[in-house]
């Protein structure tokens, strides 16, 4: 007779098989239920498309009103000076996919070639950069966690080409009385390297100074940035993870 152990969370967590098969499950355990199944025909079946190549029903000018980025030929490139867009949801826990591409015709260097950003929650940003063999601090090229983090290793492809940000983003934690109880973490692929394993932010993007927390919703939209250049965007969706 299979003997099934009921045991709370934190006693899983604290027990000294934390890391192994949960208490409650034998090895191979077929009352196990399976995981629930995602089809993988491009986008996975339970993502939200935010953005298809057509139009930006999914976003807004992070001013408000209308997201006024240009949308053609199945992307869309920042209009500089129009402003930052975000998503008209909002999201806490996320996987992300997004494609960018920086401009092929090379001006500016530094922070100012090809400059945007992924922000998760608003506030955590991936950087987006022509980082090909374009110099700038490490903790602000191309896929670091702006000010914070740089990429493990430089994996960006030359100016105008397509790139690929695999984002894993856990938002951070706070308590009743608005303390941080965790930190968030971002693992990143970038063009299919890992580039972030799992790091602890500081807190909420910040320039030029320290990171910190301040308490937030637990859901908020996912922004990108205009910093004055031409930098596209496409095939963009995310999975809430659960
Ligand atoms: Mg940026």
């Amino acid at each position: 007779m299979k003997l099934i152990r009921v045991v709370s969370l934190s006693a899983v967590l604290a027990s000294p098989l934390a890391g192994q098969v949960p208490a409650q499950w034998e090895v191979h355990d077929t009352l196990r239920p399976p995981p629930r199944i995602v089809s993988v025909q491009g986008v996975p079946s339970d993502g939200i498309v935010l953005f298809d190549g057509t139009d930006l029903t999914e976003w807004r000018s992070s001013q408000g009103g209308a997201a006024k980025w240009r949308v053609r030929d199945g992307f869309v490139e920042v209009a500089p000076g129009s402003g930052d867009i975000e998503t008209a949801r909002r999201f806490g826990d996320v996987q992300l996919h997004i494609e960018w591409a920086t401009p092929a015709e090379v001006k500016g260097d530094g922070q100012g070639r090809g400059n945007s950003g992924v922000f998760l929650m608003g506030m955590y940003e991936l950087q987006v950069l022509d980082s090909y063999q374009n110099r700038t601090y490490a903790d602000g090229q191309a896929a670091s966690i702006y000010g914070q983090h740089p990429p493990l290793v430089n994996a960006a492809r030359p100016p105008g080409e397509w790139q690929t940000y695999a984002i894993v983003f856990r938002r951070p934690r706070f308590d009743s009385t608005g303390a941080l109880s965790s930190p968030a973490r971002m693992t990143v692929l970038h063009n299919g390297v890992l580039v972030h394993d799992a790091v602890e932010l500081f807190g909420a993007t910040a320039n030029q100074r320290r990171a910190t927390y301040r308490a937030h919703a637990d859901r908020l939209p996912i922004k990108l940035q205009d910093h004055g250049n031409p930098t596209k965007f496409r095939n963009i969706w995310v999975r809430e993870i659960e």
